[in-house]
């Protein structure tokens, strides 16, 4: 049934820039050859809905309450992850720099939870999910996570039921000294930079 596997995924994902070859910097002070600048793929809705229902699909079975995403892509994928399951998508925003439920979004004591998200490195962000639904007492019960890219080279455990990428990225990186892009003088790209608030 499910016709969507990891080669059509990064297909999405080059055809819509979202998938970058080159010579990047990244926030780690690290170099690598390729960039995933995953809000290239989410502007078109088609792609998104793709990539949300091979998520839904993985999960399907378990039968999800309510899908909850971090801030800022974990909306569109929750939104679109629950549409594809027929539940609610709701999202944790950052209050006083945590993440945490607002705009009246709840999640009952008995709700099963999928939690969603886009690119997984460290898996900071979605750590940061399963703490603020455990702080909230609405951690309801947790069915594990779906997410589009794994970048960790399958080193990340959330301890939380299922864990299922659409697709696993496994992209070289280099300390600076031994980057061999940079051995080849290749013109070097700033990517990944986070903004912080008030900066
Ligand atoms: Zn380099």
């Amino acid at each position: 049934m499910i016709s969507f596997n990891e080669s059509q995924a990064l297909e999405l994902f080059r055809a819509s820039g979202a998938y970058l070859d080159g010579h990047f910097l990244l926030t780690s002070g690290r170099h690598s050859s390729a960039y995933v600048e995953k809000f290239q793929v989410l502007q078109y809705p088609e792609h998104c809905a793709r990539l949300c229902a091979a998520i839904a699909d993985a999960f399907r079975d378990l039968k999800p309450d309510v899908v909850v995403g971090p801030a800022v892509g974990g909306i569109v994928l929750a939104y679109e992850t629950a549409r594809a399951l027929g539940v609610r998508g709701i999202f944790l925003e950052r209050e006083e720099g945590k993440l945490a439920l607002r705009r009246g979004f709840e999640i009952g004591p008995t709700e099963k939870v999928l939690i969603v998200e886009d690119v997984v490195t460290t898996g900071t962000s979605v750590f940061e999910v399963l703490d603020a639904l455990k702080r909230e007492k609405h951690e309801g019960r947790i069915l594990g996570v779906g997410y589009l890219v794994d970048r960790s080279g399958g080193d990340v455990d959330f301890g939380v039921g299922r864990q299922v990428p659409v697709m696993r990225l496994d992209l070289p990186t280099w300390d600076p000294a031994s980057c061999p892009l940079c051995k080849e003088s290749k013109p070097l790209t700033k990517r990944g930079s986070r903004k912080v608030p008030g900066a």
